[in-house]
């Protein structure tokens, strides 16, 4: 592996000034798991590698507002963080949820939720969750900062919307208490592996009826996507088997979903069926 520099800047000026390049080979630094994978395949060669872990607020922490209406995240903060908070268990119980399959532990140890959105794979479990969650994440550069919806970071298959210098301060999740959410991660083989799909659900109901959701398919699809047609099949109505079948052929239809090694389009498309229908009863309690 050829040398590079690893700088660990103590403030964002510092840090501004290091990530200050046109090269794409100077890079921030998260936990390193995708990056160390990108390096070993020599991928990526970096010329400099900016750690963002001395950095402190908002990048390290987490905390409830005093309302207790939403939850600040730092892009520092580490899975086995989430996955052992009380805090996320009461208030984002799906988050929790999710960590259980994902990864092993030593990932968890070190992998960030800033560098797990900034990566651009399709295929990660979190960012579908936070989506759905309608969190937002706060993005900082030495032009200042700006403040979008999970969705709005991705561009593509390992593409994002995030700009060179930029970097993901933060995320901040609403505290919907009156919203259940579920996430499916459904695999072909192990149940660690990476997923076939994925599927984040969030719906508001009474009883049976479904007042507002939020679906987003992901692994299948190039980027997290929201399946808004299958939304609105489930929108105002009341939820039965018949109910579910028509949601997940509306689902099955809105979206292109490519054949690779996890199976055909068709089979995908029939795990998302099933699948969708499952989270959906789960999160009604049908
Ligand atoms: C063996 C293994 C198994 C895995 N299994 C799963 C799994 O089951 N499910 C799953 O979801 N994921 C899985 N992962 C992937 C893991 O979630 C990602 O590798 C991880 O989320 C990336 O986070 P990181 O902090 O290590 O990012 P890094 O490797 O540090 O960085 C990734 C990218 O993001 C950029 N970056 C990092 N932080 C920021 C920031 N704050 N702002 C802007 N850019 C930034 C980096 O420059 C780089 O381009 C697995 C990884 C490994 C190694």
């Amino acid at each position: 592996m050829a040398s590079f520099e690893l700088v660990e800047p103590r403030s964002l000026q510092e840090a501004f000034e290091h990530l200050d390049s046109d090269d794409p080979a100077v890079r921030p630094f998260g936990g390193g798991t995708a990056l160390m994978l990108m390096m070993k395949a020599q991928l990526f060669k970096p010329v400099r590698l900016v750690s963002l872990r001395r950095l402190g607020r908002p990048f390290d922490g987490m905390s409830v507002s005093a309302d207790e209406t939403s939850f600040q995240i730092g892009a520092m903060t580490t899975f086995s963080q989430l996955e052992h908070s009380p805090e996320i268990r009461r208030h984002l119980p799906v988050v929790a949820q999710t960590m259980k399959t994902l990864a092993n532990v030593r990932v968890r140890n070190v992998a960030t939720v800033g560098g797990n959105l900034a990566h651009g794979d399709p295929h990660l479990d979190l960012p579908p969750v936070w989506m759905t969650l309608g969190a937002k994440v706060r993005i900082v550069s030495k032009l200042g900062e700006r403040v979008i919806p999970v969705a709005d970071v991705f561009a593509g298959y390992y593409e994002t919307t995030l700009g060179r210098g930029e970097v993901i301060a933060e995320l901040e999740v609403p505290i919907r208490s009156s919203w259940r959410s579920h996430y499916a991660k459904v695999t072909t083989r192990a149940e660690h592996d990476w997923p076939a799909l994925g599927i984040a659900v969030s719906a508001r109901c009474r009883g049976k009826l479904v007042e507002d959701v939020s679906i987003v398919l992901s692994a299948a699809v190039d980027r997290p996507t929201r399946l808004g047609a299958a939304e609105k099949v489930l929108r105002g109505s009341i939820v039965d088997g018949a109910l579910l079948r028509r949601v997940g052929e509306a689902a099955a239809a809105e979206v292109e979903i490519e054949s690779d090694m996890r199976g055909s389009a068709d089979y995908k498309k029939h795990l998302l069926r099933v699948h969708l229908g499952r989270a959906l009863s789960h999160v009604v309690g049908v």
